[in-house]
């Protein structure tokens, strides 16, 4: 249930409602989200006090959503969100965005020639990580927050928005300082406090999905963000466990076209992390483009033989080039705008 409040209702209107629904033992949790106060109930109302509410002038309209997630539900918002970065690039609402840059940060001068390259080649978002989450701990874990710095210097230089990983809480005031898109990596989706306090800083959110998580979970972790009143939440498929060692994950194509259809919010593909080798990414960056998906995300390498970081998966800048192309052919074939396009956007318009 999602209790829908009058345009510029008072703080005041929401405590009314929040003491009748507390009065029947239901717990309401009151949202600012946009410009609307929203109550999300995570049970159905009794019809009495259905009607109760109803009758109030404050309230505007009780949605009976049937899914667990509210906001993240298409029955709350049919049409597709749009999630606007930097000031400039849109993601999402039928448009195609490119997010590209080395797995790792690790120097200037790699992060800058890899940087150089994503913009000749076209792509619209520079991607690096400033903290990686390793299997092993004695694998190389970034460069932090010097990482973090060379990253948005870089996003400034070539003029490209930037998208970086956060961990842990303690970090979440530095990421959402330094880059564009907070990214919430697929160990993480459902690190709920993290979830939150990513949700607070009101920055675009792009959350990978997790490993072994099902759609709903998936989107209940993007709830979580949306609770906080953010609605900039990107998702991202990278690929989940099968049983196949063939890949290093299953990229999960039927899953995105699922999940489209359940939520508004954009959905962006990573073939990188779903197959872990080079010659598989740009046949499967091409399906997502031709599933109507909002983007991919893909990583690329000066010398990915010498790569700190899953060098095996990274493409090298000719690679980047060609494949880039060939998905705007695709693109233009689907007649989907790309984010270029909208380099005159601000946010809110
Ligand atoms: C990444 O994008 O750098 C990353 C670590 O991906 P994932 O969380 O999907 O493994
Ligand atoms: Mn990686």
């Amino acid at each position: 249930m999602l209790i829908i409040m009058g345009a510029n209702t008072h703080e005041n209107a929401n405590l009314q409602v929040m003491n009748m629904l507390e009065q029947a033992g239901i717990t309401g949790y009151p949202v600012n989200s946009g410009k609307r106060r929203l109550i999300c109930l995570g049970q159905n109302l009794p019809e009495q006090l259905h009607e109760n509410l109803l009758e109030l002038s404050t309230v505007e309209k009780i949605m009976p959503i049937k899914t667990p997630y509210k906001l993240a539900s298409r029955e709350y918002r049919p049409q597709n969100s749009r999630v606007v970065v930097g000031n400039r690039v849109s993601v999402g609402d039928g448009n195609f965005v490119v997010m590209a840059g080395p797995c790792t940060i690790e120097s200037e001068e790699q992060l800058f020639s890899t940087a150089a390259a994503v913009k000749k080649a076209g792509a619209h978002i520079l991607r690096g990580g400033a903290f990686k989450p390793r299997t092993s701990p004695y694998s190389f874990q970034g460069m932090g927050i010097e990482g973090l710095r060379l990253l948005r210097q870089a996003g400034n230089h070539f003029d490209l928005p930037v998208i970086t990983e956060v961990m842990e809480t303690a970090y979440v005031e530095d990421v959402a300082f330094y880059s564009d898109i907070i990214q919430i990596g697929a160990r993480n989706m459902q690190n709920f406090p993290l979830l939150r306090e990513v949700g607070r800083t009101g920055k675009a959110v792009m959350l990978k999905r997790g490993p072994s998580a099902t759609l709903e979970e998936w989107l209940m972790a993007a709830e979580y963000v949306m609770a906080t009143g953010n609605e900039q939440v990107i998702l991202c498929e990278r690929g989940i466990k099968s049983f196949d060692p063939a890949t290093r994950n299953c990229l999960d194509l039927g899953g995105v076209v699922a999940v489209q259809e359940k939520t508004h919010l954009p959905i962006i593909i990573d073939p990188s992390h779903a197959t872990g080798k080079r010659s598989l990414v740009p046949p499967l960056a091409l399906a997502a483009a031709a599933a109507g998906t909002a983007g991919i995300m893909l990583e690329c390498h000066p010398k990915p033989e010498v790569a700190l970081c899953d060098g095996p998966q990274s493409l090298t800048f000719d690679q980047l080039y060609r494949l880039l192309q060939t998905v705007r052919q695709v693109v233009q074939a689907l007649n989907i705008e790309e984010a270029a396009e909208f380099e005159e956007l601000k946010v809110g318009a």
